[in-house]
């Protein structure tokens, strides 16, 4: 055993784990966290639409959409807290004929059913007032001004640092790969060999929950992968709506959306389509094609001439198509986060909040913590700052005046500030700081990233990868290549 008992262990650092964690470390617990990547959100949290839903899609009796109107309206709050950028813009299904405006009419019933306060069911002129740019075509709609936007790997980090902060330990690099128990603890075993004992366990393995279930010798289910695919466009493209754009949803997916990133830019997707291959985060010629045509049905203006990016992440779903969030029945002290597929971003602080109650319900005993500190400090973004608040920032630390990342105005004090942070890979300094996601996709900045990696942690640039394990990004023969670096740093 490598560290002395935990109360609870999560396996997972996606969004549910870090909002779990970062419930529990407001109790007198000792919790690890527990993820095999090199960094937290690398799982299906890295990957999704970045929408928080309004609560109107699903019905009340499913679990997954309690905990989405719950976890809905807990997010001012979180922001206040944690400052991860989060705007509440509203959310617009399109209707383009008779049939479907009786769908809104049924997604606006079960929206009220479901108490979701201030939707409106449009006519068309409505509709046009709220989204200008919006296909004249449509004939109305529904209107849910409290959905909203997050960055969702700036929401995790957030939680997982705040947890930290609180006392939460965070292990990366750490797949779980076998279970055992001894007396009242589980063994958690890794396979460099690492292990840790906890009393508690929670499972929030994602894509792997599954597998993970498994090694525990609790229920048996199967996750369903469901990737879906999303194009991201160049921040001033004539298509960036008001709201999130809905068309009236499908049988299993909400349809293919036109959103306004909270960044600012405009992504258009996901697909929502059944695969074997859990790791495919491939992108199609012929996804993409479907893609813009059902946007463009939308919004006239999208336009393939925008694409800077494409991904894929994967929904993972169970076959009833609902969350199972549940203490085991065949393992005792063991809990079950399995299923999340969407809204899962929007509920997980109330999943937070669900399985403090079910660790509660299985002997967890829960005493508040006195110096409990739920907030961050705040992060500074250039892009935001007006040219007089820019000099005063520069003139108290200069390293803010050099920018490494052109299109997204990212300075060399962020890059500093997110590898001190603990994200030492090139993916987690971009999710952090969004150095390399604007139009050049990292062309300009990587290099000057990896300088300052080097010069920051004392490694060999042929040591950094871009998401951990074989990605490496600079080969010993290349590196042999590379100019020295001569004078001033980056
Ligand atoms: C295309 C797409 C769009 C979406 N859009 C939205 C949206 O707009 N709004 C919304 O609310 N939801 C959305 N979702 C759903 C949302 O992204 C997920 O519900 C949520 O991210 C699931 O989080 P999680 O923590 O359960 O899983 P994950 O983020 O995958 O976290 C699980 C973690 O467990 C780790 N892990 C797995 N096995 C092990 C092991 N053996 N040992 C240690 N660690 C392990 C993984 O590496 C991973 O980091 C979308 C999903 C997709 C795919």
């Amino acid at each position: 055993m490598n560290q002395s008992p935990f109360d609870v262990a999560i396996i997972g650092a996606g969004v549910c784990g870090a909002a779990i964690a970062r419930t529990l470390s407001a109790y007198r617990l000792r919790v690890v966290l527990l993820e095999k990547e090199a960094d937290v959100a690398f799982g299906v949290s890295k990957a999704n639409s970045g929408i928080i839903h309004a609560g109107f899609h699903h019905p009340a009796t499913s679990l997954k959409a309690k905990l989405e109107i719950q976890g809905n309206l807990m997010f001012e709050k979180l922001y206040y807290e944690l400052g991860f950028p989060f705007k509440r813009v509203g959310v617009l299904v399109v209707a383009f004929s008779e049939e479907e405006m009786k769908t809104a009419a049924h997604l606006f019933s079960q929206g009220e059913e479901n108490g979701v306060a201030d939707l409106e069911l449009c006519g068309a002129e409505r509709v046009r007032a709220l989204e200008p740019k919006v296909n004249r075509d449509a004939v109305g709609g529904l209107y849910a001004p409290g959905g909203g936007i997050i960055e969702p790997y700036r929401f995790v980090f957030a939680l997982v640092e705040c947890a930290i902060a609180n006392g939460c330990v965070l292990s990366t690099g750490f797949d779980v790969s076998a279970v055992r128990r001894q007396r009242e603890y589980f063994i958690l075993a890794a396979r460099s060999g690492r292990s840790v004992a906890a009393r508690y366990a929670v499972n929030a393995a994602g894509l792997h929950a599954d597998a993970v279930s498994a090694m525990f010798g609790a229920e048996q289910f199967t996750i369903i992968p469901r990737k879906g695919e999303e194009y991201l466009l160049d921040r001033g493209a004539e298509a960036f709506p008001n709201h999130v754009l809905f068309p009236v949803p499908a049988k299993k997916s909400k349809g293919i959306l036109v959103i306004p990133t909270v960044e600012g830019t405009t992504m258009v997707g996901p697909t929502a389509v059944e695969v074997e291959d859990r790791e495919d985060v491939s992108t199609s010629a012929s996804n993409l094609k479907a893609v813009f045509a059902h946007a463009k049905h939308l919004m006239p203006s999208v336009s393939r001439r925008d694409i800077i990016t494409s991904f894929a992440g994967m929904r993972p779903a169970l076959a009833t198509g609902d969350f199972y969030i549940a203490v085991s029945k065949k393992v005792p002290r063991l809990v079950q986060v399995a299923g999340i597929q969407s809204p899962g971003l929007t509920a997980s602080p109330a999943i937070g909040e669900y399985v403090k109650e079910l660790l509660k319900s299985c002997g967890c005993s829960l005493t508040e913590k006195p110096h409990f500190n739920p907030m961050l400090p705040k992060i500074t973004t250039l892009r935001d700052c007006s040219p007089e608040a820019m000099e005063q920032i520069i003139a108290h630390n200069p390293q803010y005046g050099n920018i490494i990342c052109r299109c997204e105005t990212v300075s060399e004090a962020q890059i500093v500030e997110a590898i001190r942070k603990g994200h030492v890979t090139l993916d987690g300094i971009k999710f952090y700081t969004r150095a390399g996601m604007g139009r050049c996709q990292g062309g300009f900045c990587t290099y000057k990233i990896l300088k300052i990696l080097a010069r920051e942690t004392g490694k060999k640039m042929t040591e950094f990868t871009k998401r951990g394990g074989e990605s490496v990004i600079v080969k010993e023969t290349l590196s042999a290549a590379l100019p020295r670096t001569r004078g001033a740093p980056p």
